[in-house]
């Protein structure tokens, strides 16, 4: 199967050596993933430079910083930088949208003191229920946490209520975990595809109940 990584790496990471460690380290043990990232240029390009380098797969998602504003953006939000008008919120929304359209199965953060974005993904992984590594910049060298690539991929389908719609996708488990859990990583990624899963059951974005509005009170 295809094990898709996010890596996160925060503008202030500055440290190039520890970075390769965590890297080399990351790609020995899951040599056959793709490594998805921001495609920034500070830190996102350098960990996915070395990653090629090793013989690995990239696969980079640049945040569409000059396109048009978004419905859910903030009136009269945009900014100039360098005589270009730019959307601020461009990055957050590039955050996001790295956890899709196809599921990812480890997040890894190059952490900074200072730098918010990278934080704010592992956040997210986090709360996805994917297995998320932290890497703070130490001074001038990375506290290496306990990175245990025991976690195996396990194909879990999820099937809609309604219509039988069935998603498949890859996601990496513990031996321990209970299949309540499992399923559990699947649907926390499937919410983010619009499904709408909880006690009442699973269901796809077509045949998800209707949310309530204050009209309808
Ligand atoms: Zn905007
Ligand atoms: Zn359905």
């Amino acid at each position: 199967m295809k094990i898709r990584l996010l890596f996160t790496v925060a503008r202030g990471y500055t440290d190039k050596t520890a970075m390769r460690s965590v890297v080399e380290q990351v790609h020995a043990a899951r040599p056959n993933a793709v490594l998805v990232h921001g495609d920034c240029p500070e830190g996102d390009q350098d960990v996915a430079a070395i990653w090629r380098e090793l013989g690995g797969i990239d696969e980079p998602r640049p945040a569409d910083w000059y396109g048009p504003c978004r419905p859910q953006c903030r009136p009269r939000h945009r900014r100039i930088k360098d005589g270009k008008e730019y959307c601020p919120a461009a990055g957050p929304y590039r955050n996001h949208e790295m956890f899709g359209p196809e599921p990812i199965q480890e997040t890894h953060a190059l952490v900074a003191t200072g730098s918010r974005g990278a934080r704010d993904t592992a956040e997210m992984s986090t709360r996805l229920g994917i297995p998320t590594f932290t890497w703070p910049l130490g001074a001038g060298a990375v506290t290496v946490p306990p990175y245990r690539a025991d976690r195996f991929s396990c194909e879990i389908a999820v099937f809609c209520d309604t219509c039988e719609h069935e998603e498949r996708g890859d996601y990496l488990v513990h031996e321990n975990d209970s299949e309540n859990r499992r399923f559990g990583y699947a649907r926390a990624y499937l919410r983010t595809q619009g499904w709408h899963c909880d006690k009442s059951g699973d269901f796809c974005p077509h045949h998800k109940p209707r949310q309530l509005s204050l009209e309808d009170a």
